[in-house]
């Protein structure tokens, strides 16, 4: 296809370079505020591309900042690099091989993310300055996006006040621009504090933190039939008290991830799962202390800006695969489940085509899409600006994210075909808004609208720091 729009020549020159970053990150996966490799790479490439840095953005030492351009509208493209652990996976192949075991992988596509988002940053300052075009484009190298809320740390810090509206992507196994719901969320630390005894012969004189940390998860399972049907509690033993069971549990930790579909609802669910925990440490005659780990806002919305991305991502088409593209996706396939291959139709609301390995089509903006909401740290930055994103398919129809599969079609030449599309995508939207003030001012008073009607609190209390 013939080069349409002169932004996607501006990517495609750099294409071979940012996929080489894109593997590079996927060779080094590391997580939560340690991507020190990862943000070196990224750093590289900002300062080859010739922006301005600035590091350790946010207090982050692996969060770093860079802009091109002066003057003009401020165009934030936000990039992710984290991976998860337990999901060492070789790429390239169609079966679960760890390559260590214990290992961390890129379950969730990051490496792709973040590099596409750069690339995309990289095609908008060359475009401005090929044109002498007023504007500034920031590239977000954001950590920690898995569990670790990095932009939420960032939007506090008012590193988005002067933007005009972000930008990002993730990849998927369909295109199209992403539709605004996620679940606001936070994860609390519950610690509880009792007295040691002898568990045979003093039982009476001890007060088991244990026992007190499973009162407060049977409390919490009552209070699941009465929440809102979007809202949900996870739970994870941080600390159960030791691996002495004739020793009377003095000390225990439970960290307990609230979600629910808006701030308020949030803080609502949060107040009675303190109450819990209240109450657990009564009934056990404990004392119960908290800490709030991290925290993320649900997605708001923006229509301008999502209309402005369909309408570049219908002048693309669907991304391009090969025949061997679909040969692997259909390779893929064979380890999934029929359901795992359904629910990817299902989250977008179309009627199943039976075979087909690889999406071949735009999804349409108003789509009704069905459950597959989890909680992202781009819902902060979408409160503090008009923010928008895209899907792009990047692997195979059915791939369910944190899996193996994810890892073994990273590196893939669909997922870099992917990738390089979404660099496209998002450069384009960015475009539009540079040359386009009406959009920029539409975009802001949609966002305004819903500011009114919801203020905007941060979902991480004030003295809690990025735990770096
Ligand atoms: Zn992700």
């Amino acid at each position: 296809m013939k080069n349409a729009d002169p932004i996607w020549d501006h990517v495609d020159r750099h294409r071979d370079d940012f996929i080489a970053l894109s593997d590079q990150v996927f060779d080094t996966p590391e997580t939560l505020y340690a991507e020190f490799e990862s943000v070196a790479e990224h750093k590289r490439m900002l300062q080859s591309q010739g922006f301005k840095l600035t590091e350790n953005a946010a207090g982050i030492p692996t969060a770093v900042i860079g802009e091109a351009g002066d003057e003009g509208p401020v165009i934030a493209i936000l990039g992710e690099f984290d991976a998860l652990p337990y999901l060492s996976q070789a790429p390239g192949v169609a079966e679960h091989q760890p390559l260590a075991e214990g290992g961390n992988g890129h379950g969730c596509g990051h490496n792709l993310l973040g590099a596409a988002a750069l690339l995309a940053a990289t095609a908008v300052k060359d475009w401005m300055a090929e044109n002498g075009i007023k504007g500034r484009v920031r590239y977000y190298g954001c950590p920690a996006e898995e569990g670790g809320a990095a932009k939420t740390y960032m939007v506090r810090e008012g590193l988005f006040d002067d933007v005009d509206a972000a930008i990002s992507w993730h990849p998927a196994t369909f295109t199209g621009v992403n539709e605004a719901r996620s679940l606001a969320n936070t994860r609390i630390d519950f610690t509880f504090h009792g007295k040691a005894a002898h568990a045979a012969g003093a039982p009476e004189l001890g007060r088991s933190a244990l026992d007190a940390v499973e009162l407060m998860n049977i409390g919490v399972n009552y209070l699941r039939e009465h929440m809102p049907d979007s809202a949900r509690v996870h739970y994870a033993y941080l600390d159960a008290g030791g691996v002495a069971p004739n020793v009377v549990q003095a000390k225990a930790t439970v960290r307990q991830l609230v979600r629910a579909s808006s701030l308020p609802e949030l803080a609502d669910l949060v107040a009675r799962v303190r109450n819990i925990a209240d109450g657990a440490a009564l009934m056990t005659g404990t004392q119960v202390t908290s800490q709030v780990f991290s925290g993320v806002s649900n997605l708001l919305g923006n229509r301008p800006l999502e209309e402005a991305m369909q309408h570049e991502l219908e002048k693309l088409g669907p991304v391009a695969f090969d025949d061997a593209d679909q040969t692997f996706a259909r390779d893929i396939q064979t380890t999934l489940t029929a359901a795992d291959i359904a629910t990817t139709f299902k989250r977008i609301g179309a009627k199943p085509v039976k075979d087909l390995a690889l999406c071949d089509f735009i999804a349409p903006l108003d789509r009704h899409s069905d459950g597959g909401e989890g909680s992202t740290d781009v819902g902060d930055v979408s409160w503090a600006v008009p923010t928008v994103q895209a899907r792009v398919a990047t692997c195979a129809i059915g791939t369910p994210f944190h899996t193996w599969q994810t890892v073994a079609q990273g590196k893939a030449p669909a997922a870099h075909k992917g990738m390089i599309y979404a660099a496209k995508a998002m450069a384009a939207t960015a475009c539009r808004l540079v040359e386009n003030q009406p959009l920029i001012a539409a975009a802001r008073d949609t966002h305004q609208e819903h500011l009114e009607q919801t203020p905007y609190t941060c979902p991480i209390p004030d003295d809690v720091r990025p735990p770096v």
